[in-house]
This record gives C-alpha cells, sequence and structure tokens, in this order.
C-alpha cells in the first residue's frame, strides 16, 4: 500500500512529529490533537483496520499492546491515558491503517 497515508509516514516519506519508533511501530502526534496529549501508534505493517487482522499477526499485536503503556508513561502520562482504535467507516476510522488513538493528559473524564 504504496500510497497510504500512515504507510508513507511509517516509511519517513511525510514528515511527522514522531515521539516512538521500534522495529513493530511508530507513535507520532496527531495532527489535529484531541487531547493535551494525541498520539497515533501504528504498526509499521499496512493493516486496515482490526477486520483486517489475521492470526499471523498476533505477536506483532501483542508486542504493541505491551508497547503502549511504556510509550504512555514517557509521554508523562503515568496515572492514565485512554486507547481508541475506529474501525471501518460506521467506526469512524478516517485513515484505513491500523492505529491506535493514545490519548491523555489531564482527566479525561468529560471527554
Ligand atoms: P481515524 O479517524 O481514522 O481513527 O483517525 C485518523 C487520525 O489521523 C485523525 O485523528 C487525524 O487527525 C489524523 N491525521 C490525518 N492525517 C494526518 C497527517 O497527515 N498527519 C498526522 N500526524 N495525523 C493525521
Ligand atoms: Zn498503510
Amino acid at each position: 500500500m504504496s500510497d497510504c497515508l500512515f504507510c508513507k509516514i511509517s516509511r519517513g516519506e511525510i514528515p511527522a512529529d514522531v515521539v516512538y519508533k521500534d522495529d513493530d511501530c511508530i507513535a507520532f502526534r496527531d495532527i489535529s490533537p484531541k487531547a493535551p496529549v494525541h498520539l497515533l501508534v501504528i504498526p509499521h505493517k499496512h493493516i486496515e483496520n482490526l477486520y483486517d487482522l489475521r492470526k499471523e499477526d498476533a505477536d506483532l499485536m501483542a508486542r504493541i499492546l505491551l508497547t503502549l503503556p511504556k510509550i504512555a508513561r514517557q509521554q508523562g502520562l503515568g496515572s492514565g491515558f485512554r486507547t481508541v482504535t475506529n474501525t471501518g467507516h460506521d467506526g469512524g476510522q478516517e485513515v484505513f491503517h491500523l492505529h491506535f488513538h493514545l490519548l491523555g493528559g489531564g482527566s479525561l473524564h468529560s471527554l
């Protein structure tokens, strides 16, 4: 999926404010933040969304899940954060490359 926006960000072809990167995933600031900290955490691998996951992606997904709290702590979110994943048009997904919104900074009770 060479024309995918998030694939291009993953490959460094489109600039993004990258805060974390490893062999599995990259985390960068959302261009339109909905919270003081609003990151998008994406696998380098092009997976459209949760519907598109295959059994062979299980280890990758587990490693990324384990990485989310690590990134959150690095961002100073030691007392809580929110993850959101929109799936499909009716789920509000706009960019069809799997991503976890990681939101935090201040209380999210009212959001
Ligand atoms: P979705 O609606 O698919 O769950 O979320 C897509 C997110 O990507 C939105 O929050 C939107 O602000 C963000 N976004 C869209 N285009 C860009 C971009 O070019 N750069 C960055 N950093 N974020 C983007
Ligand atoms: Zn992609």
